[in-house]
């Protein structure tokens, strides 16, 4: 049984309003059991949505349609529908009842809206004045929603849902995993999964240097077990949040073994920081960063030795090492990571590109770990994934152990 949705909205295809009717459908659908397989997205024009009601309904059964369900002169849904299936327009008492009884007995504005087409069957609208419409066979059913979510999504939810489930069969509930990786590429888990599970669905979404791999199937057993060969596979890559980022996971990971966070930036220029304090209770561990980009600072802030400045420039593994070193010097962290690197795009050299950048990482009273990373692209992705690459070996020194 194949779901269709269609979108209607001169507002949509001008993409002054994203779509998020349809991902909500879809959710809800997939949610029950039900796919959704093709989504159209039409204008406010009479004759163009009867012809896209004749091509969709002419291939799939169940049929959603949202918006332009209004009384205003640009909604012309209704009567696309009406022309579809070439019948008249009648009073409906029902819908006036409600109408009057929420909006008081003039019905003059809303006499449109209390009138339908002959062979639909009214859906009331709690929230608005649009009705939505049935249009039901035995084998098949037009479903008209109003275009504004706060009405349309109650009306899935309570009216068409449960009608759905009364009248059609759903196909079979899928289960679905969501596992996120850090370190880690896409090809490496790609190369990894193929030929693995045939009866499983895939989807990897990845983004410098992180990966969310979704896992979904109708097959429960299949899912835990592919799910489980991952998580063998890549164990010091996982971490789970709940918004699935890795700054989140960081958060419990601190407060719940009680210790404490300073950062010193000189390429991300506060970018981790930013980042670390975009989760709410970030102030219970991070104590904060040491922004320096100059020699200058860096050596009034962070104790960093003039003298390894001058060998080694301020980009070098013994800088990080020395702004590290300097960070527990200043403050009372537990745990410190020090950045430094060319974002570019000029201050590159042949032996120190544009996206060198040093990581170095450490718990107070040990050695650090200074790692060195070579990212391309522009000043905006080099400061991204430097953020990333940092927290990501922050994360699996802290929790696996892995020196990268
Ligand atoms: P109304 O009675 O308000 O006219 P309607 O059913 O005619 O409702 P539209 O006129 O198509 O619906 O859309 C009304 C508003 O609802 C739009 O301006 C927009 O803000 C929102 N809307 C419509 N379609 C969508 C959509 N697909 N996703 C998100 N919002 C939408
Ligand atoms: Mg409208």
């Amino acid at each position: 049984m194949t779901i269709e949705l269609i979108s209607v909205g001169d507002e949509l295809l001008a993409g002054r309003i994203v779509n998020t009717n349809a991902a909500f459908i879809s959710q809800q659908l997939a949610e029950e059991g039900w796919e959704v397989l093709r989504e159209t997205t039409l204008p406010d024009d009479l004759s163009t949505l009867k012809k896209g009601f004749e091509e969709v309904c002419g291939r799939s059964p169940i049929v959603i349609v949202t918006g332009g369900l209004g009384p205003t002169c640009d909604d012309h849904t209704r009567a696309a529908a009406a022309a579809f299936y070439g019948c008249g327009l009648v009073f409906d008492n029902k819908v006036a009842e409600d109408l009057t009884r929420r909006y008081g007995p003039d019905l003059t504005s809303l006499r449109d809206q209390a009138t339908r087409p002959e062979r639909a069957e009214p859906l009331l609208n709690a929230v608005g004045t649009a009705p939505g419409l049935l249009f039901s066979k035995k084998d098949s059913a037009l479903i008209l929603l109003p275009g504004v979510p706060q009405e349309m999504r109650p009306m899935l939810t309570n009216q068409v849902i449960p009608y759905l489930k009364a009248h059609f069969q759903q196909k079979k509930k899928r289960f679905v995993e969501t596992l996120h990786l850090c370190a880690i590429t896409e090809s490496e888990i790609d190369t990894f999964l193929r030929g693995k599970a045939e009866q499983v669905q895939i989807g990897l979404y990845p983004g410098y240097g992180m990966v969310n791999l979704v896992l979904a199937s109708t097959d429960l057993a299949a899912l835990k077990k592919i799910k489980e060969e991952v998580e063998r596979a890549f164990t010091t890559h996982l971490f789970s949040a709940p918004s699935g980022k890795l700054e989140e996971a960081l958060l419990h990971f601190f407060v719940k073994n009680k210790k404490r966070l300073a950062v010193a930036e000189s390429c991300t220029g506060g970018s981790l920081a930013a980042v670390l304090t975009r989760i709410p209770g970030a102030s219970d561990y991070f104590l904060g960063s040491i922004v320096a980009y100059s020699n200058e600072l860096k050596m009034a802030q962070l104790r960093v030795s003039a003298d390894v400045l001058e060998k080694k420039g301020a980009v070098s593994a013994e800088i990080g090492a020395e702004m590290l070193r300097g960070l527990f010097q200043v403050t009372t962290a537990d745990v410190g990571v020090a950045v430094t690197g060319i974002a570019g795009p000029s201050g590159g050299s042949a032996e120190k590109p544009v996206g060198t950048v040093w990581v170095a990482i450490g718990e107070r009273d040990t050695p650090p770990h200074v790692v060195r990373y070579q990212i391309t692209g522009s000043r905006e992705k080099i400061i991204d994934a430097t953020c990333t690459r940092a927290l990501s070996q922050l994360w699996r020194k802290l929790v696996y152990g892995v020196n990268p």
